[in-house]
């Protein structure tokens, strides 16, 4: 996923409309997986910090 990222990079500097479609078009489930990842992100990130809770 990070891949084809940064691939994407090398056509589309910014992250705009553009950017996303060459990314589907190598990763066609490219939003599944980005979405995957940020799940992931916050999950750890709540890991980290347990602290960080309601209360
Ligand atoms: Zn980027």
């Amino acid at each position: 996923m990070i891949v084809v990222h940064e691939l994407a990079h090398l056509k589309e500097r910014n992250h705009d409309k553009a950017f996303y479609q060459l990314c589907q078009h190598m990763e066609p489930s490219y939003h599944q997986l980005e979405f995957d990842c940020r799940v992931y992100l916050l999950w750890k990130n709540d890991q980290d910090n347990p602290k960080n809770t309601d209360g």
